[in-house]
Protein backbone atom coordinates (compact mmCIF):
# COMPACT_ATOMS: atom_id res chain seq x y z
CA UNK A 1 0.00 0.00 0.00
CA UNK A 2 2.59 2.31 1.11
CA UNK A 3 4.72 1.62 -2.31
CA UNK A 4 1.40 2.19 -4.58
CA UNK A 5 0.74 5.42 -2.55
CA UNK A 6 4.43 6.64 -2.99
CA UNK A 7 3.96 6.01 -6.90
CA UNK A 8 0.59 7.63 -7.28
CA UNK A 9 2.53 10.69 -5.52
CA UNK A 10 5.12 10.26 -7.78
CA UNK A 11 2.98 10.17 -10.97
CA UNK A 12 1.28 13.69 -9.54
CA UNK A 13 4.17 15.83 -9.18
CA UNK A 14 5.11 14.48 -12.53
CA UNK A 15 1.83 15.92 -14.07
CA UNK A 16 2.26 19.42 -12.31
CA UNK A 17 5.49 19.91 -14.00
CA UNK A 18 3.74 20.37 -17.33
CA UNK A 19 1.93 23.76 -18.01
CA UNK A 20 -1.03 22.80 -20.02
CA UNK A 21 -4.00 25.02 -20.60
CA UNK A 22 -6.72 26.06 -23.01
CA UNK A 23 -8.86 28.93 -24.29
CA UNK A 24 -11.83 28.67 -27.26
CA UNK A 25 -11.39 30.37 -30.10
CA UNK A 26 -14.64 32.30 -29.52
CA UNK A 27 -12.08 34.39 -26.65
CA UNK A 28 -8.95 34.62 -28.80
CA UNK A 29 -9.32 38.22 -28.91
CA UNK A 30 -9.09 38.39 -25.27
CA UNK A 31 -5.43 35.50 -25.22
CA UNK A 32 -4.42 38.60 -27.93
CA UNK A 33 -4.97 41.16 -25.77
CA UNK A 34 -3.58 39.82 -22.50
CA UNK A 35 -0.47 38.20 -25.06
CA UNK A 36 -0.14 42.27 -25.91
CA UNK A 37 -0.21 43.49 -22.54
CA UNK A 38 3.12 41.37 -22.28
CA UNK A 39 5.13 43.28 -24.89
CA UNK A 40 5.02 43.39 -28.84
CA UNK A 41 3.00 40.52 -30.37
CA UNK A 42 3.54 39.39 -33.92
CA UNK A 43 0.92 37.02 -35.38
CA UNK A 44 -0.45 36.32 -38.85
CA UNK A 45 -2.96 38.75 -40.28
CA UNK A 46 -4.79 38.38 -43.14
CA UNK A 47 -3.83 40.98 -46.09
CA UNK A 48 -6.30 39.89 -49.10
CA UNK A 49 -5.40 37.05 -50.63
CA UNK A 50 -2.42 36.46 -48.36
CA UNK A 51 -1.40 36.55 -44.62
CA UNK A 52 1.43 37.35 -42.74
CA UNK A 53 2.99 38.23 -38.99
CA UNK A 54 2.42 41.78 -38.46
CA UNK A 55 3.02 43.91 -34.70
CA UNK A 56 -0.44 43.46 -33.65
CA UNK A 57 -2.15 46.85 -32.84
CA UNK A 58 -5.68 46.00 -33.35
CA UNK A 59 -6.58 42.46 -32.05
CA UNK A 60 -9.58 41.22 -34.16
CA UNK A 61 -7.02 41.21 -36.99
CA UNK A 62 -5.46 38.36 -35.84
CA UNK A 63 -6.49 35.22 -38.06
CA UNK A 64 -5.32 31.59 -36.96
CA UNK A 65 -7.03 30.36 -40.23
CA UNK A 66 -4.44 29.84 -42.84
CA UNK A 67 -1.95 27.60 -44.20
CA UNK A 68 1.77 29.39 -43.65
CA UNK A 69 2.41 32.98 -44.49
CA UNK A 70 4.05 34.17 -47.55
CA UNK A 71 6.99 36.17 -45.54
CA UNK A 72 8.96 33.80 -42.55
CA UNK A 73 8.39 35.34 -39.12
CA UNK A 74 12.33 35.93 -39.48
CA UNK A 75 11.91 39.69 -39.53
CA UNK A 76 11.22 39.50 -35.89
CA UNK A 77 14.74 38.94 -35.00
CA UNK A 78 15.96 40.09 -38.54
CA UNK A 79 14.30 42.76 -39.57
CA UNK A 80 14.62 43.80 -43.48
CA UNK A 81 15.99 47.03 -42.61
CA UNK A 82 17.37 48.31 -39.43
CA UNK A 83 19.34 51.29 -38.18
CA UNK A 84 22.40 50.73 -36.33
CA UNK A 85 24.07 54.06 -35.91
CA UNK A 86 22.67 57.57 -36.71
CA UNK A 87 24.81 60.39 -37.90
CA UNK A 88 24.92 64.57 -38.26
CA UNK A 89 27.66 65.03 -40.46
CA UNK A 90 29.44 68.75 -39.58
CA UNK A 91 31.85 70.84 -40.44
CA UNK A 92 34.94 69.01 -38.64
CA UNK A 93 33.88 65.27 -38.57
CA UNK A 94 30.55 63.99 -37.17
CA UNK A 95 28.48 63.01 -34.45
CA UNK A 96 27.54 59.63 -34.23
CA UNK A 97 25.64 57.35 -32.03
CA UNK A 98 24.66 53.71 -32.01
CA UNK A 99 20.48 52.91 -32.43
CA UNK A 100 20.15 50.91 -28.85
CA UNK A 101 19.12 47.46 -29.14
CA UNK A 102 15.41 47.16 -28.53
CA UNK A 103 15.00 44.71 -25.29
CA UNK A 104 11.71 44.64 -24.78
CA UNK A 105 9.95 40.73 -24.21
CA UNK A 106 7.64 40.20 -27.26
CA UNK A 107 6.08 36.75 -28.22
CA UNK A 108 5.31 35.55 -32.17
CA UNK A 109 1.73 33.33 -32.22
CA UNK A 110 0.82 30.72 -34.89
CA UNK A 111 4.46 29.50 -36.16
CA UNK A 112 4.38 26.64 -38.24
CA UNK A 113 7.01 24.30 -37.12
CA UNK A 114 9.15 24.15 -39.94
CA UNK A 115 9.40 28.16 -39.08
CA UNK A 116 10.20 27.62 -35.33
CA UNK A 117 13.18 25.23 -36.63
CA UNK A 118 14.24 27.84 -38.89
CA UNK A 119 15.08 30.13 -36.20
CA UNK A 120 17.52 27.19 -34.30
CA UNK A 121 19.26 27.24 -37.58
CA UNK A 122 19.82 30.47 -37.69
CA UNK A 123 20.96 30.42 -34.23
CA UNK A 124 23.72 28.36 -35.24
CA UNK A 125 25.20 31.43 -37.60
CA UNK A 126 24.29 34.90 -35.97
CA UNK A 127 24.83 32.63 -32.31
CA UNK A 128 27.34 30.44 -32.96
CA UNK A 129 29.91 31.36 -35.92
CA UNK A 130 32.04 33.29 -32.85
CA UNK A 131 30.93 36.29 -33.71
CA UNK A 132 27.67 36.96 -31.79
CA UNK A 133 25.32 38.98 -33.53
CA UNK A 134 23.98 41.29 -30.91
CA UNK A 135 20.73 42.27 -32.54
CA UNK A 136 19.89 39.01 -33.45
CA UNK A 137 20.27 37.30 -29.69
CA UNK A 138 19.06 40.16 -27.69
CA UNK A 139 15.47 39.48 -29.59
CA UNK A 140 16.03 35.96 -29.36
CA UNK A 141 16.89 36.15 -26.24
CA UNK A 142 13.49 38.41 -25.34
CA UNK A 143 11.08 36.46 -27.19
CA UNK A 144 8.80 33.68 -26.89
CA UNK A 145 7.85 31.50 -29.75
CA UNK A 146 4.18 29.84 -29.69
CA UNK A 147 4.24 27.06 -32.47
CA UNK A 148 1.02 25.98 -34.27
CA UNK A 149 0.67 22.41 -35.45
CA UNK A 150 -0.50 22.30 -38.94
CA UNK A 151 -3.85 20.00 -39.18
CA UNK A 152 -3.36 16.95 -39.50
CA UNK A 153 -6.79 16.37 -41.55
CA UNK A 154 -5.91 19.02 -44.12
CA UNK A 155 -3.04 18.21 -47.20
CA UNK A 156 0.18 19.68 -46.88
CA UNK A 157 0.80 22.20 -49.66
CA UNK A 158 2.10 20.52 -52.57
CA UNK A 159 5.94 22.75 -52.88
CA UNK A 160 6.00 21.55 -49.36
CA UNK A 161 8.81 18.96 -48.44
CA UNK A 162 9.51 19.18 -44.80
CA UNK A 163 9.69 15.86 -44.22
CA UNK A 164 12.96 15.14 -46.22
CA UNK A 165 14.77 17.61 -43.62
CA UNK A 166 13.22 15.69 -41.23
CA UNK A 167 10.69 18.11 -39.91
CA UNK A 168 6.63 16.92 -39.17
CA UNK A 169 3.61 19.15 -39.08
CA UNK A 170 3.29 18.87 -35.15
CA UNK A 171 7.49 18.83 -34.04
CA UNK A 172 7.93 20.92 -30.92
CA UNK A 173 11.17 21.62 -31.55
CA UNK A 174 12.54 25.77 -31.68
CA UNK A 175 9.07 26.24 -29.78
CA UNK A 176 8.68 27.69 -26.48
CA UNK A 177 5.15 27.11 -26.19
CA UNK A 178 3.21 24.81 -28.88
CA UNK A 179 -0.48 25.25 -29.85
CA UNK A 180 -2.94 22.92 -31.51
CA UNK A 181 -6.65 23.40 -32.25
CA UNK A 182 -9.07 20.94 -31.35
CA UNK A 183 -12.18 21.66 -32.43
CA UNK A 184 -13.39 25.24 -31.02
CA UNK A 185 -10.23 25.72 -28.84
CA UNK A 186 -6.93 25.94 -28.20
CA UNK A 187 -5.11 23.92 -26.72
CA UNK A 188 -1.35 25.21 -25.42
CA UNK A 189 1.58 23.68 -23.73
CA UNK A 190 4.71 24.89 -22.17
CA UNK A 191 7.73 23.30 -23.60
CA UNK A 192 10.39 25.31 -22.48
CA UNK A 193 10.76 27.56 -18.97
CA UNK A 194 10.35 30.53 -20.93
CA UNK A 195 7.14 29.36 -22.41
CA UNK A 196 5.65 27.84 -18.98
CA UNK A 197 6.45 30.91 -17.52
CA UNK A 198 4.23 32.62 -19.88
CA UNK A 199 1.42 30.54 -19.87
CA UNK A 200 1.58 30.69 -16.35
CA UNK A 201 0.78 34.40 -16.55
CA UNK A 202 -2.13 34.42 -18.55
CA UNK A 203 -4.95 34.93 -16.19
CA UNK A 204 -7.19 34.05 -19.97
CA UNK A 205 -6.64 30.36 -20.07
CA UNK A 206 -8.23 27.64 -18.62
CA UNK A 207 -6.47 24.62 -16.77
CA UNK A 208 -6.55 22.25 -19.64
CA UNK A 209 -8.00 18.41 -19.10
CA UNK A 210 -6.26 15.09 -19.18
CA UNK A 211 -8.45 13.82 -22.33
CA UNK A 212 -7.50 17.34 -23.63
CA UNK A 213 -3.69 16.49 -23.46
CA UNK A 214 -4.20 12.63 -24.88
CA UNK A 215 -5.38 14.49 -27.92
CA UNK A 216 -2.97 17.34 -27.97
CA UNK A 217 -0.24 13.98 -27.81
CA UNK A 218 -2.50 12.09 -30.76
CA UNK A 219 -1.99 15.28 -32.88
CA UNK A 220 1.52 14.80 -33.15
CA UNK A 221 1.41 11.40 -33.19
CA UNK A 222 -0.96 11.87 -36.10
CA UNK A 223 1.09 14.49 -37.84
CA UNK A 224 4.11 12.88 -37.87
CA UNK A 225 2.09 10.54 -40.65
CA UNK A 226 1.52 13.75 -42.54
CA UNK A 227 3.66 13.27 -45.70
CA UNK A 228 5.13 16.30 -47.72
CA UNK A 229 7.31 15.56 -51.02
CA UNK A 230 9.81 13.24 -49.71
CA UNK A 231 13.38 12.49 -50.97
CA UNK A 232 15.69 10.37 -48.55
CA UNK A 233 18.96 12.55 -48.56
CA UNK A 234 21.62 12.69 -45.83
CA UNK A 235 23.45 16.52 -44.87
CA UNK A 236 26.67 15.13 -46.20
CA UNK A 237 25.92 12.99 -49.29
CA UNK A 238 23.81 15.70 -50.90
CA UNK A 239 26.93 18.13 -49.78
CA UNK A 240 29.26 15.92 -51.22
CA UNK A 241 27.18 15.62 -54.51
CA UNK A 242 27.01 19.36 -55.09
CA UNK A 243 30.54 19.74 -54.70
CA UNK A 244 30.86 17.00 -57.66
CA UNK A 245 28.06 19.24 -59.96
CA UNK A 246 29.40 22.36 -59.47
CA UNK A 247 31.61 22.10 -63.09
CA UNK A 248 28.57 20.60 -64.78
CA UNK A 249 27.08 23.63 -66.04
CA UNK A 250 25.09 22.79 -68.79
CA UNK A 251 22.77 20.81 -66.18
CA UNK A 252 22.90 24.12 -63.89
CA UNK A 253 22.14 26.60 -66.73
CA UNK A 254 19.15 23.87 -67.88
CA UNK A 255 17.48 23.65 -64.57
CA UNK A 256 17.45 27.57 -63.97
CA UNK A 257 16.90 28.71 -67.63
CA UNK A 258 13.98 30.51 -66.64
CA UNK A 259 14.95 32.04 -63.71
CA UNK A 260 15.16 36.11 -63.88
CA UNK A 261 17.24 36.81 -60.89
CA UNK A 262 14.28 38.60 -59.13
CA UNK A 263 15.39 37.68 -55.46
CA UNK A 264 11.74 36.60 -54.08
CA UNK A 265 13.26 33.38 -53.46
CA UNK A 266 15.65 34.17 -50.98
CA UNK A 267 13.28 37.29 -49.57
CA UNK A 268 10.62 34.70 -48.80
CA UNK A 269 12.97 32.24 -47.15
CA UNK A 270 13.47 31.58 -43.53
CA UNK A 271 16.69 31.02 -43.23
CA UNK A 272 18.37 33.09 -45.98
CA UNK A 273 20.41 35.29 -43.39
CA UNK A 274 22.43 37.52 -46.43
CA UNK A 275 22.74 41.35 -45.83
CA UNK A 276 24.61 44.79 -46.67
CA UNK A 277 25.04 47.88 -44.90
CA UNK A 278 25.04 51.05 -46.13
CA UNK A 279 24.82 54.76 -45.05
CA UNK A 280 21.75 56.81 -46.39
CA UNK A 281 22.57 60.23 -45.45
CA UNK A 282 20.06 63.27 -46.28
CA UNK A 283 20.93 67.38 -45.76
CA UNK A 284 23.61 66.60 -43.18
CA UNK A 285 21.54 63.48 -41.08
CA UNK A 286 21.76 60.04 -41.77
CA UNK A 287 21.87 56.38 -40.64
CA UNK A 288 23.76 53.25 -41.17
CA UNK A 289 21.61 50.66 -42.43
CA UNK A 290 21.49 46.82 -42.48
CA UNK A 291 19.04 45.77 -44.43
CA UNK A 292 18.82 41.64 -46.48
CA UNK A 293 20.67 41.42 -49.67
CA UNK A 294 20.14 38.33 -51.89
CA UNK A 295 23.02 35.75 -53.41
CA UNK A 296 19.87 36.11 -56.44
CA UNK A 297 20.95 40.18 -56.98
CA UNK A 298 23.47 40.67 -59.94
CA UNK A 299 25.45 43.24 -58.03
CA UNK A 300 25.69 40.55 -55.02
CA UNK A 301 29.25 39.60 -55.46
CA UNK A 302 30.20 42.45 -57.53
CA UNK A 303 33.47 44.13 -56.51
CA UNK A 304 34.84 47.21 -56.72
CA UNK A 305 37.33 46.82 -59.78
CA UNK A 306 33.86 46.04 -61.70
CA UNK A 307 34.88 42.04 -61.88
CA UNK A 308 31.24 39.91 -61.20
CA UNK A 309 32.65 36.20 -60.51
CA UNK A 310 28.67 35.66 -60.73
CA UNK A 311 27.75 37.38 -63.36
CA UNK A 312 25.55 34.95 -64.76
CA UNK A 313 21.73 33.70 -63.06
CA UNK A 314 23.13 29.71 -63.01
CA UNK A 315 26.18 30.41 -61.05
CA UNK A 316 24.03 32.55 -58.37
CA UNK A 317 21.40 30.03 -58.21
CA UNK A 318 23.98 27.35 -57.98
CA UNK A 319 25.74 29.17 -54.86
CA UNK A 320 21.84 29.76 -53.70
CA UNK A 321 21.72 25.97 -53.74
CA UNK A 322 25.17 25.53 -52.32
CA UNK A 323 25.38 27.36 -49.81
CA UNK A 324 22.29 25.88 -48.40
CA UNK A 325 22.97 21.75 -49.06
CA UNK A 326 26.76 21.85 -48.94
CA UNK A 327 28.35 24.67 -47.48
CA UNK A 328 26.33 25.06 -44.52
CA UNK A 329 26.51 21.10 -43.61
CA UNK A 330 30.52 21.69 -43.58
CA UNK A 331 30.49 25.14 -41.89
CA UNK A 332 27.13 24.34 -39.35
CA UNK A 333 27.07 20.61 -39.21
CA UNK A 334 22.73 21.06 -41.00
CA UNK A 335 20.96 21.81 -43.95
CA UNK A 336 19.83 26.08 -43.58
CA UNK A 337 16.56 25.11 -45.58
CA UNK A 338 13.47 23.58 -43.88
CA UNK A 339 11.81 22.64 -46.93
CA UNK A 340 8.46 25.51 -46.17
CA UNK A 341 8.21 25.55 -49.77
CA UNK A 342 8.23 29.15 -49.97
CA UNK A 343 10.66 29.59 -52.55
CA UNK A 344 8.47 27.35 -55.32
CA UNK A 345 4.68 29.24 -54.35
CA UNK A 346 6.48 32.77 -54.39
CA UNK A 347 8.52 32.30 -57.47
CA UNK A 348 7.33 33.74 -60.47
CA UNK A 349 8.28 31.05 -63.22
CA UNK A 350 8.00 28.17 -60.83
CA UNK A 351 11.24 27.05 -60.34
CA UNK A 352 11.59 24.38 -57.37
CA UNK A 353 14.54 24.05 -55.43
CA UNK A 354 13.30 20.59 -54.27
CA UNK A 355 13.31 19.70 -57.93
CA UNK A 356 16.74 20.88 -58.54
CA UNK A 357 18.25 19.16 -55.61
CA UNK A 358 16.75 15.59 -56.45
CA UNK A 359 17.67 16.23 -59.56
CA UNK A 360 21.48 16.22 -58.01
CA UNK A 361 20.88 13.99 -55.45
CA UNK A 362 20.38 11.52 -58.61
CA UNK A 363 23.35 12.62 -60.69
S1 LIG B 1 14.31 31.18 -58.64
FE1 LIG B 1 12.38 32.27 -59.06
S2 LIG B 1 12.11 33.64 -57.27
FE2 LIG B 1 14.25 32.96 -57.25
S3 LIG B 1 15.38 34.57 -58.36
FE3 LIG B 1 14.83 32.98 -59.89
S4 LIG B 1 12.89 33.69 -60.74
FE4 LIG B 1 13.18 34.86 -58.84
S1 LIG C 1 14.98 27.35 -49.54
FE1 LIG C 1 12.77 27.43 -49.97
S2 LIG C 1 11.93 25.61 -48.99
FE2 LIG C 1 13.98 25.92 -48.13
S3 LIG C 1 13.62 27.14 -46.27
FE3 LIG C 1 14.04 28.59 -47.92
S4 LIG C 1 12.00 29.15 -48.72
FE4 LIG C 1 11.73 27.29 -47.47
Amino acid sequence: MIGSKGSLNADHCEKEKVVFKKITLEKLGDLVSALKEKGPLYAPVRDGKAVNFQKITKTADVTLDFYNTVFSPKFVFFPQTEDLIRYTLQKEGAQAEPVPIAASPSVILGVRPCDAKSFEIMDRHFLGAGIIDPYWKNRRDNTVVIGYAFDPAAPPDPADFYNTVGIHAADTEGSDVFMVRKDGELLLKGITKKGESLLKGLAVLDAASAQDEAFFDETIRKDRGVKTRFTEITDTAIAAKLVGSFEKQEIWEEMTASCIGCGTCTFVCPTCYCFDINDETLFRKGARKRFWDACMFTDFTLEASGHNPRPRIFQRYRQKVCHKYSYHVTKYGCISCVGCGRCTRSCPVNIDIFSIVEKVANL
